[in-house]
């Protein structure tokens, strides 16, 4: 008896619909790029219980006739690609046709869609691949695609659907991917019932910023490099941004998310030495190039690629990422040396055979990492965030000519700006002979502070405002009082006024908190949510309006009025690491524990330039504390050098 059978279409597509339809998630990446490929110029994405009720994609795109719209569903029908040939051509993101007969297979599909020629739509009912209803129908220009119920029809399928957070954690990110490729377009993901992204249509850095959050505004860094064989454009953030977590970290190669632990590796390296070695700095970048150059077929969901030449892609990305940090003057194109052996990769040398190897040798960016030393040559732009080079001006501890080190320079001439009118000459003067003189002035030996100031006096007493305060190494703030002059330590004495703040606000009036503009949301391990939920109601009371999001993700809906805005989400990763270290203590009560972790970490840190107002509202803000002589663990805020001794350190 023979016993081979063909299996019917529906169990077939059923298989099939497993490589392509894993999870929710995979439906609104083929959706939503279905709407990216009609043209549409507003998405919307609704779902409730996480997709796996309802998955629904409405764009404005160019919608389907009635038999195109029959057809989509069949498998291997599609209208991207025609012969083999197209395959390596394709700029569109599916053309494997395999997506929307893949959802049929899985779920209950609806579907309306109308061409803009056309007076009525149509509207398709299908179930387990096969068509339930078919009718003309009133509705707008462009498709409403729903996908209900996925795995009704296959159990085994459903339950191993992890939880609503998870799933939804998985269509935000595939939402994500999409959004930030195509900024041109208007997004909007409403999850049972509540809008969590409204992306309107504008720039990539303003996606980027809509996406990743206000904490990145002014805080990244354009990348862009145009050859002849790809080119490069997006964002990286400064190094400051770069955060313990991994995750904001996007790479599209022709507007498709991928995955590539190799390009990641190159941007890393670009960033060696500038972040510390466990934490990963933000970037979105998008390499475009010619599809020929491209195996996208390689996977299935398409994340991961195979290049033509990945060594060439690979030096590209890192140069072009070095090369928008030295331009920024975030890392020191002083020694801007590419890394030897990318100079020696045959794809640098040789980077691509034929008529193409002329344009690319003679592109600049290829220049720039083919000849050595090239980038040495990268001018300092008119944007050029001279801040940075603050790292590399040691001040002046003999007043020899140490200050010609190029931009160092201009960064110390820049700074020197706000020193209150004091010159670069006086503003050093003082400083210098006085330091010497701490550590051989007998009084002032260590711990002597503690009884110059521990007796604390009247505040007006000890510091008079109106005096133009100066400040140095962009850490000490001088201050003159009658007596002789206060030397402030920024980051102590701001952490002790928000200790105190924070403390009142625990027990008494809280802080107001201010609506963020851009919500952002945080995702943190099972452990992690635990402790923040117990946390939330303090954190309430001095300004951090924080909202259970799913079940291990947060939105920070609003931050303390007086703190600026921009780095809530950090703020809270950060406490919540400082605070496991803190739990060990158990000599504080969780208050205690929140309030000093949150006042050590939002404190003005050393190093930070200060403004004139800046530093006369600290010092002020100093003396209005009960305790202004010392933080909360101890350390002193400030020293007083009276004029006596002064005068005694002159020998008069
Ligand atoms: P593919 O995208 O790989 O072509 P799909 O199964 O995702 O395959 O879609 C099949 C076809 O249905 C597409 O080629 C396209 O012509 C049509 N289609 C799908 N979604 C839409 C949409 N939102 N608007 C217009 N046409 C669509
Ligand atoms: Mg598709």
């Amino acid at each position: 008896m023979d016993i081979i059978q063909l299996l019917p279409d529906n169990i077939a597509n059923q298989i099939a619909a497993g490589e392509v339809i894993q999870r929710p998630a995979s439906a609104v990446k083929e959706l939503l790029e279905n709407a990216v490929d009609a043209g549409a110029t507003t998405i919307k994405l609704i779902v409730t219980d996480a997709g796996k009720n309802l998955v629904q994609v409405i764009d404005n795109g160019k919608g389907m006739s009635e038999t195109d719209a029959r057809m989509s569903f069949e498998r291997h029908a599609t209208s991207k690609i025609r012969n083999i040939e197209d395959l390596f051509r394709v700029r569109t993101m599916g053309f494997r046709g395999e997506a929307l007969a893949a959802i049929a297979a899985v779920a209950q599909v609806e579907v309306k869609t109308r061409r803009a020629e056309d007076e009525l739509g149509t509207y398709i009912e299908i179930e387990n691949s096969s068509v339930v209803k078919q009718e003309p129908c009133a509705c707008p220009v462009g498709t409403s695609f729903c996908m209900k119920n996925v795995f009704f029809n296959v159990p085994a399928r459903r339950n191993f659907l992890k939880s609503n957070s998870a799933e939804l954690r998985h269509i935000m990110d595939e939402f994500i991917r999409v959004a930030m490729a195509f900024p041109a377009i208007f997004f909007s993901l409403t999850s049972n019932g509540q809008e969590v992204f409204h992306l309107e249509s504008g720039s990539l850095k303003q996606r980027v910023l809509q996406i990743l959050g206000s904490q990145y505004n002014a805080k990244l860094v354009a990348v862009k490099e145009e050859t002849d064989y790809l080119d490069i454009h997006g964002f990286i953030g400064k190094p400051e941004t770069a955060r313990k977590t991994r995750g904001e970290q996007y790479f599209f190669v022709n507007n498709r998310f991928i995955r590539s632990a190799y390009l990641n590796h190159a941007v890393m390296g670009a960033f060696d030495g500038i972040v510390a070695k466990d934490s990963y700095p933000m970037y979105v970048l998008f390499i475009d190039l010619d599809p020929m150059q491209l195996d996208i077929n390689v996977h299935p969901t398409k994340q991961e690629i195979k290049f033509e030449d990945e060594k060439i892609v690979y030096a590209f990305v890192q140069a072009a990422v070095k090369h928008a940090l030295a331009q920024f003057s975030i890392a020191p194109s002083l020694d801007f040396s590419l890394n030897a052996e990318i100079q020696q990769l045959d794809a640098v040398s040789n980077p691509v055979s034929g008529d193409k190897k002329e344009d690319i040798t003679s592109s600049s960016l290829y220049k720039t990492f083919s000849q050595k030393n090239q980038a040495h040559f990268i001018e300092p732009t008119e944007k050029s965030e001279l801040r940075h080079w603050r790292d590399f001006f040691t001040p002046a501890e003999t007043g020899n000519g140490n200050r010609e080190t190029g931009n160092g320079n201009r960064e110390s001439a820049m700074e020197n700006k706000g020193w209150g009118g004091a010159t670069d000459e006086s503003s050093e003067k003082p400083f210098r002979p006085l330091t010497h003189s701490i550590t051989a002035s007998p009084e002032l030996e260590s711990g002597n502070w503690k009884q110059e100031t521990s007796i604390q006096e009247p505040a007006t007493s000890i510091w008079q405002p109106d005096t133009a305060c100066i400040q140095l190494h962009n850490t000490y703030i001088i201050a003159p009082n009658n007596n002789g002059f206060l030397l402030v330590h920024q980051q102590l004495a701001h952490e002790r006024i928000l200790y105190e703040r924070f403390s009142t606000a625990m027990h008494g009036k809280h802080i107001a908190s201010q609506q963020s503009l851009f919500p952002s949301t945080i995702e943190l391990a099972t452990a992690d949510t635990v402790l923040l939920q117990e946390l939330l109601p303090d954190l309430l009371n001095i300004g951090y309006r924080i909202d259970p999001f799913g079940k291990n993700t947060f939105v920070i809906q609003g931050s303390p009025a007086d703190v600026a805005p921009g780095n809530e989400k950090h703020a809270i990763e950060l406490l919540i690491e400082q605070f496991k270290h803190f739990s060990s203590d158990v000599k504080f009560s969780r208050r205690e524990k929140l309030v000093r972790c949150m006042a050590r970490q939002q404190a003005i840190k050393a190093g930070q330039a200060l403004g004139q107002r800046e530093m006369a509202g600290l010092v002020h803000d100093l003396f209005k504390c009960s305790t202004a002589n010392i933080t909360p663990t101890g350390s002193p805020t400030y020293i007083e050098f009276k004029e006596d001794y002064l005068d005694r350190m002159f020998g008069r």
